[in-house]
Protein backbone atom coordinates (compact mmCIF):
# COMPACT_ATOMS: atom_id res chain seq x y z
CA UNK A 1 0.00 0.00 0.00
CA UNK A 2 1.58 3.27 -0.50
CA UNK A 3 2.35 5.45 2.39
CA UNK A 4 2.57 9.10 2.54
CA UNK A 5 3.56 11.40 5.18
CA UNK A 6 2.02 13.79 8.17
CA UNK A 7 3.46 16.21 10.97
CA UNK A 8 0.85 14.85 13.63
CA UNK A 9 0.32 16.35 16.75
CA UNK A 10 1.16 14.33 19.57
CA UNK A 11 1.19 16.26 22.71
CA UNK A 12 0.72 19.83 23.37
CA UNK A 13 3.40 22.54 23.09
CA UNK A 14 6.23 20.04 21.02
CA UNK A 15 7.10 19.86 18.25
CA UNK A 16 4.97 18.06 15.38
CA UNK A 17 6.38 14.69 14.85
CA UNK A 18 7.03 13.39 11.02
CA UNK A 19 5.16 9.81 10.69
CA UNK A 20 4.66 7.83 7.72
CA UNK A 21 1.21 7.20 7.47
CA UNK A 22 -0.51 4.29 4.90
CA UNK A 23 -2.85 6.33 2.24
CA UNK A 24 -6.12 4.37 2.82
CA UNK A 25 -8.56 3.27 -0.18
CA UNK A 26 -11.07 5.42 -0.73
CA UNK A 27 -14.42 5.21 -0.20
CA UNK A 28 -17.09 6.57 -2.66
CA UNK A 29 -17.25 10.18 -3.31
CA UNK A 30 -13.92 10.79 -1.13
CA UNK A 31 -10.48 12.29 -3.13
CA UNK A 32 -6.87 12.00 -2.34
CA UNK A 33 -5.22 15.22 -3.06
CA UNK A 34 -1.42 16.05 -3.01
CA UNK A 35 -1.48 19.04 -1.06
CA UNK A 36 0.88 22.39 -2.40
CA UNK A 37 0.52 24.70 0.29
CA UNK A 38 -1.23 24.84 3.76
CA UNK A 39 -1.51 27.79 5.90
CA UNK A 40 -0.49 28.61 9.41
CA UNK A 41 -3.82 30.11 11.13
CA UNK A 42 -4.36 31.98 14.55
CA UNK A 43 -6.42 28.62 15.42
CA UNK A 44 -3.71 26.36 14.77
CA UNK A 45 -1.33 27.96 17.12
CA UNK A 46 -3.94 28.10 19.89
CA UNK A 47 -4.42 24.36 18.91
CA UNK A 48 -1.15 23.61 19.33
CA UNK A 49 -0.80 25.56 22.50
CA UNK A 50 -3.75 23.15 23.94
CA UNK A 51 -5.95 26.44 24.22
CA UNK A 52 -8.64 24.88 22.06
CA UNK A 53 -11.38 22.51 23.19
CA UNK A 54 -11.80 20.87 20.55
CA UNK A 55 -8.54 19.22 19.63
CA UNK A 56 -8.34 15.58 19.97
CA UNK A 57 -4.86 14.17 19.98
CA UNK A 58 -2.76 12.62 17.88
CA UNK A 59 -4.19 15.59 15.22
CA UNK A 60 -2.69 16.43 12.14
CA UNK A 61 -3.45 20.05 11.88
CA UNK A 62 -3.89 22.54 9.42
CA UNK A 63 -7.57 23.83 8.17
CA UNK A 64 -6.57 25.73 5.88
CA UNK A 65 -4.67 24.05 2.16
CA UNK A 66 -4.76 23.57 -1.56
CA UNK A 67 -3.18 20.73 -3.81
CA UNK A 68 -3.84 18.87 -6.59
CA UNK A 69 -6.02 16.17 -6.68
CA UNK A 70 -4.50 12.35 -6.97
CA UNK A 71 -6.84 10.52 -6.46
CA UNK A 72 -11.03 10.25 -6.66
CA UNK A 73 -13.20 7.63 -6.07
CA UNK A 74 -16.48 7.76 -7.93
CA UNK A 75 -18.24 10.76 -9.54
CA UNK A 76 -17.61 14.13 -7.48
CA UNK A 77 -18.53 17.61 -8.87
CA UNK A 78 -16.59 20.77 -7.86
CA UNK A 79 -19.31 23.56 -6.34
CA UNK A 80 -20.40 24.96 -10.18
CA UNK A 81 -21.39 21.07 -10.89
CA UNK A 82 -18.45 20.52 -13.58
CA UNK A 83 -16.88 17.32 -12.12
CA UNK A 84 -13.19 16.73 -10.78
CA UNK A 85 -11.10 14.60 -12.58
CA UNK A 86 -7.38 13.84 -11.29
CA UNK A 87 -4.56 16.67 -11.57
CA UNK A 88 -7.22 19.69 -11.02
CA UNK A 89 -6.04 22.30 -8.44
CA UNK A 90 -8.32 22.79 -5.59
CA UNK A 91 -9.10 24.40 -2.71
CA UNK A 92 -12.37 23.36 -0.55
CA UNK A 93 -14.63 24.44 1.95
CA UNK A 94 -12.78 23.72 5.32
CA UNK A 95 -15.44 22.94 7.14
CA UNK A 96 -18.84 19.92 6.22
CA UNK A 97 -21.90 20.79 7.93
CA UNK A 98 -25.07 18.15 8.09
CA UNK A 99 -27.54 20.11 5.54
CA UNK A 100 -30.56 18.79 7.30
CA UNK A 101 -30.88 20.71 10.82
CA UNK A 102 -32.36 24.13 12.01
CA UNK A 103 -29.27 25.47 11.28
CA UNK A 104 -28.91 24.38 8.02
CA UNK A 105 -31.85 24.64 6.56
CA UNK A 106 -34.35 26.98 8.59
CA UNK A 107 -31.59 29.65 10.51
CA UNK A 108 -29.87 29.36 6.60
CA UNK A 109 -26.47 29.23 8.94
CA UNK A 110 -24.87 26.14 8.25
CA UNK A 111 -21.25 27.50 9.86
CA UNK A 112 -23.76 27.25 13.33
CA UNK A 113 -24.70 23.31 12.17
CA UNK A 114 -24.13 21.07 15.59
CA UNK A 115 -23.05 18.14 13.19
CA UNK A 116 -20.39 21.03 11.54
CA UNK A 117 -16.90 19.67 11.56
CA UNK A 118 -13.47 21.42 10.11
CA UNK A 119 -10.74 20.12 8.79
CA UNK A 120 -7.80 19.99 11.32
CA UNK A 121 -9.74 21.07 13.94
CA UNK A 122 -12.78 18.30 15.15
CA UNK A 123 -10.86 14.62 14.08
CA UNK A 124 -8.15 13.33 15.13
CA UNK A 125 -5.27 11.56 13.41
CA UNK A 126 -6.89 7.73 14.79
CA UNK A 127 -9.86 8.51 12.84
CA UNK A 128 -10.59 6.80 9.77
CA UNK A 129 -9.17 8.04 7.08
CA UNK A 130 -6.72 9.65 8.92
CA UNK A 131 -5.67 11.83 7.25
CA UNK A 132 -7.82 14.88 7.45
CA UNK A 133 -5.38 17.71 8.37
CA UNK A 134 -3.49 19.87 6.17
CA UNK A 135 0.38 19.60 7.33
CA UNK A 136 0.67 16.35 5.43
CA UNK A 137 1.88 15.71 2.16
CA UNK A 138 -1.74 14.24 1.61
CA UNK A 139 -4.96 15.07 2.68
CA UNK A 140 -8.45 12.63 2.23
CA UNK A 141 -11.10 15.26 1.34
CA UNK A 142 -14.51 13.82 2.21
CA UNK A 143 -17.69 13.26 0.11
CA UNK A 144 -20.11 15.71 0.84
CA UNK A 145 -17.20 18.20 1.07
CA UNK A 146 -17.73 21.45 -0.93
CA UNK A 147 -15.03 22.22 -3.94
CA UNK A 148 -13.51 25.01 -5.59
CA UNK A 149 -11.37 24.57 -8.47
CA UNK A 150 -8.76 27.29 -8.99
CA UNK A 151 -5.51 28.16 -11.61
CA UNK A 152 -2.38 28.26 -9.42
CA UNK A 153 -1.16 29.81 -12.72
CA UNK A 154 -3.14 32.91 -12.49
CA UNK A 155 -2.59 33.72 -8.70
CA UNK A 156 -0.21 32.19 -5.97
CA UNK A 157 -1.88 29.20 -4.31
CA UNK A 158 0.17 30.31 -1.00
CA UNK A 159 -1.59 33.25 -1.08
CA UNK A 160 -4.76 31.48 -2.11
CA UNK A 161 -5.02 29.26 1.41
CA UNK A 162 -5.62 32.15 2.97
CA UNK A 163 -9.54 32.54 1.13
CA UNK A 164 -11.13 29.46 2.74
CA UNK A 165 -10.44 30.54 6.34
CA UNK A 166 -9.57 34.19 7.43
CA UNK A 167 -10.96 35.42 3.63
CA UNK A 168 -14.30 33.51 4.26
CA UNK A 169 -14.88 34.68 7.86
CA UNK A 170 -14.49 38.16 6.51
CA UNK A 171 -16.76 37.87 4.03
CA UNK A 172 -19.21 36.43 6.46
CA UNK A 173 -18.67 39.90 8.71
CA UNK A 174 -19.32 42.06 5.87
CA UNK A 175 -22.48 39.76 5.10
CA UNK A 176 -24.08 40.27 8.88
CA UNK A 177 -22.80 44.43 8.42
CA UNK A 178 -22.51 45.43 4.71
CA UNK A 179 -21.04 49.06 4.70
CA UNK A 180 -22.85 50.99 2.14
CA UNK A 181 -21.07 52.99 -0.43
CA UNK A 182 -19.25 56.07 0.78
CA UNK A 183 -19.07 54.17 4.44
CA UNK A 184 -16.30 54.94 6.28
CA UNK A 185 -14.53 51.60 7.97
CA UNK A 186 -12.71 51.00 10.53
CA UNK A 187 -10.19 47.83 10.46
CA UNK A 188 -8.74 46.86 14.03
CA UNK A 189 -5.23 44.65 13.59
CA UNK A 190 -3.55 43.85 10.17
CA UNK A 191 -3.23 40.11 10.06
CA UNK A 192 -5.03 38.04 7.72
CA UNK A 193 -8.39 38.93 8.92
CA UNK A 194 -7.71 42.77 9.15
CA UNK A 195 -5.65 42.52 5.58
CA UNK A 196 -8.53 40.75 4.15
CA UNK A 197 -11.42 43.56 6.19
CA UNK A 198 -9.14 46.20 4.35
CA UNK A 199 -9.93 44.62 0.84
CA UNK A 200 -13.53 43.66 1.78
CA UNK A 201 -14.13 47.61 2.88
CA UNK A 202 -12.78 48.87 -0.45
CA UNK A 203 -14.15 46.77 -2.99
CA UNK A 204 -17.65 47.40 -1.07
CA UNK A 205 -17.29 51.25 -1.42
CA UNK A 206 -15.87 52.60 1.12
CA UNK A 207 -14.97 56.27 0.77
CA UNK A 208 -12.17 56.05 3.86
CA UNK A 209 -10.26 52.79 5.41
CA UNK A 210 -8.71 53.43 8.60
CA UNK A 211 -6.43 50.86 9.92
CA UNK A 212 -5.52 50.39 13.64
CA UNK A 213 -1.91 48.21 14.34
CA UNK A 214 0.95 47.19 15.77
CA UNK A 215 3.20 46.01 12.53
CA UNK A 216 4.38 48.95 10.81
CA UNK A 217 5.25 46.44 8.01
CA UNK A 218 1.45 45.09 7.98
CA UNK A 219 0.15 48.28 7.88
CA UNK A 220 2.21 49.33 4.91
CA UNK A 221 0.36 45.95 3.20
CA UNK A 222 -2.98 47.31 4.77
CA UNK A 223 -2.08 50.79 2.49
CA UNK A 224 -1.55 48.39 -0.75
CA UNK A 225 -4.50 47.18 -0.22
CA UNK A 226 -6.46 50.28 0.10
CA UNK A 227 -6.14 51.38 3.48
CA UNK A 228 -6.55 55.48 3.70
CA UNK A 229 -5.52 56.35 7.17
CA UNK A 230 -3.21 53.83 9.42
CA UNK A 231 -2.48 54.22 13.01
CA UNK A 232 -0.05 52.39 14.69
CA UNK A 233 -1.39 51.45 18.57
CA UNK A 234 2.54 51.40 19.43
CA UNK A 235 3.27 55.19 18.20
CA UNK A 236 -0.29 56.87 19.35
CA UNK A 237 -2.04 56.87 22.69
CA UNK A 238 -5.89 56.16 22.88
CA UNK A 239 -6.64 59.79 23.02
CA UNK A 240 -4.52 60.57 20.06
CA UNK A 241 -6.52 57.91 17.49
CA UNK A 242 -9.90 58.71 18.79
CA UNK A 243 -9.22 62.62 18.28
CA UNK A 244 -7.72 61.30 14.29
CA UNK A 245 -10.16 59.18 13.72
CA UNK A 246 -13.39 61.99 14.85
CA UNK A 247 -11.10 64.77 12.72
CA UNK A 248 -11.62 62.53 9.71
CA UNK A 249 -15.06 61.72 10.01
CA UNK A 250 -16.63 65.34 11.30
CA UNK A 251 -16.52 64.31 14.79
CA UNK A 252 -19.16 61.60 13.91
CA UNK A 253 -16.94 58.81 14.21
CA UNK A 254 -16.81 55.40 11.64
CA UNK A 255 -19.83 54.16 10.14
CA UNK A 256 -18.61 50.34 10.38
CA UNK A 257 -15.81 48.51 12.61
CA UNK A 258 -14.28 45.33 11.96
CA UNK A 259 -12.48 44.05 15.15
CA UNK A 260 -9.65 41.24 13.73
CA UNK A 261 -7.43 42.04 16.63
CA UNK A 262 -9.13 39.34 19.35
CA UNK A 263 -7.85 41.37 22.18
CA UNK A 264 -10.18 43.26 25.36
CA UNK A 265 -8.86 46.84 24.64
CA UNK A 266 -9.34 46.63 20.86
CA UNK A 267 -12.94 45.46 21.45
CA UNK A 268 -13.41 48.69 24.16
CA UNK A 269 -11.61 51.37 21.98
CA UNK A 270 -13.68 49.97 18.80
CA UNK A 271 -16.88 50.60 20.32
CA UNK A 272 -15.62 54.44 20.99
CA UNK A 273 -14.80 54.85 17.88
CA UNK A 274 -18.42 53.84 16.32
CA UNK A 275 -21.06 56.79 15.00
CA UNK A 276 -24.28 56.73 16.63
CA UNK A 277 -26.00 53.75 14.76
CA UNK A 278 -23.09 52.51 13.40
CA UNK A 279 -22.10 48.49 13.75
CA UNK A 280 -19.70 46.70 15.46
CA UNK A 281 -18.22 43.92 13.83
CA UNK A 282 -16.19 41.42 16.32
CA UNK A 283 -14.10 38.47 14.03
CA UNK A 284 -11.13 38.17 16.21
CA UNK A 285 -11.42 36.08 18.94
CA UNK A 286 -10.92 32.52 18.16
CA UNK A 287 -10.83 32.14 21.38
CA UNK A 288 -11.72 33.44 25.30
CA UNK A 289 -9.49 36.09 25.65
CA UNK A 290 -11.24 37.79 29.02
CA UNK A 291 -14.51 40.11 29.76
CA UNK A 292 -15.62 43.95 29.83
CA UNK A 293 -18.31 45.80 30.89
CA UNK A 294 -20.20 47.66 29.07
CA UNK A 295 -22.63 50.73 29.81
CA UNK A 296 -25.85 49.62 28.60
CA UNK A 297 -27.38 52.84 28.33
CA UNK A 298 -24.77 54.45 25.91
CA UNK A 299 -25.32 51.37 23.77
CA UNK A 300 -28.96 51.80 23.51
CA UNK A 301 -28.76 55.70 23.19
CA UNK A 302 -26.46 55.55 20.87
CA UNK A 303 -28.32 52.70 18.91
CA UNK A 304 -24.92 50.57 18.29
CA UNK A 305 -25.04 47.39 16.59
CA UNK A 306 -22.87 44.87 18.19
CA UNK A 307 -22.31 41.52 15.80
CA UNK A 308 -20.06 38.27 16.91
CA UNK A 309 -18.98 36.45 13.50
CA UNK A 310 -17.77 33.20 14.06
CA UNK A 311 -16.46 30.93 11.55
CA UNK A 312 -18.17 31.43 7.35
CA UNK A 313 -19.73 28.76 5.22
CA UNK A 314 -19.43 27.86 1.45
CA UNK A 315 -20.67 31.01 -0.05
CA UNK A 316 -18.38 32.99 2.25
CA UNK A 317 -15.12 31.20 0.79
CA UNK A 318 -16.23 31.86 -2.52
CA UNK A 319 -16.88 35.58 -1.81
CA UNK A 320 -13.34 35.47 -0.82
CA UNK A 321 -11.90 34.21 -3.97
CA UNK A 322 -13.74 36.70 -5.45
CA UNK A 323 -12.27 39.82 -3.60
CA UNK A 324 -8.39 38.25 -3.69
CA UNK A 325 -8.87 37.04 -7.80
CA UNK A 326 -9.77 41.32 -8.14
CA UNK A 327 -6.69 42.30 -6.30
CA UNK A 328 -4.48 39.23 -6.77
CA UNK A 329 -1.29 41.72 -7.16
CA UNK A 330 -1.98 43.38 -3.36
CA UNK A 331 -2.13 40.31 -1.89
CA UNK A 332 0.73 38.64 -2.71
CA UNK A 333 2.52 40.20 0.09
CA UNK A 334 0.32 38.47 2.49
CA UNK A 335 2.14 35.63 2.82
CA UNK A 336 5.19 36.31 5.58
CA UNK A 337 6.67 33.01 5.55
CA UNK A 338 7.42 29.93 3.32
CA UNK A 339 8.32 27.10 5.34
ZN1 LIG B 1 -8.22 29.42 10.34
ZN1 LIG C 1 -26.73 21.07 10.09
Amino acid sequence: MAKTFAMVLEEFNKPLVPTEVEIPELTEGQILVRISYAGICGSDVHMWRGEDARTPLPMILGHEGVGYIEKIKGEVKDINGVPLKEGDFILWSRSVSCGKCYYCRIAMTPERCPQRWTYGIHRGFAEPPHLLGCYARHIVVEAGTDIFRADPNKIDPAVLVSASCSGATVAHAFELGRPQFGDVVLVQGAGPLGLYGVAFAKQSGASQIIVIAGTESRLELAKKLGATMVLNRRKTSLEERKELIMEATYGRGVDVALEAAGTVPAFEEGITLLRPGGTYLSVGFGVPAGTTELDCFEIVRRNLKIQGVWVSDTRHTHQALAVLYNDAEAFSEIVSHRI
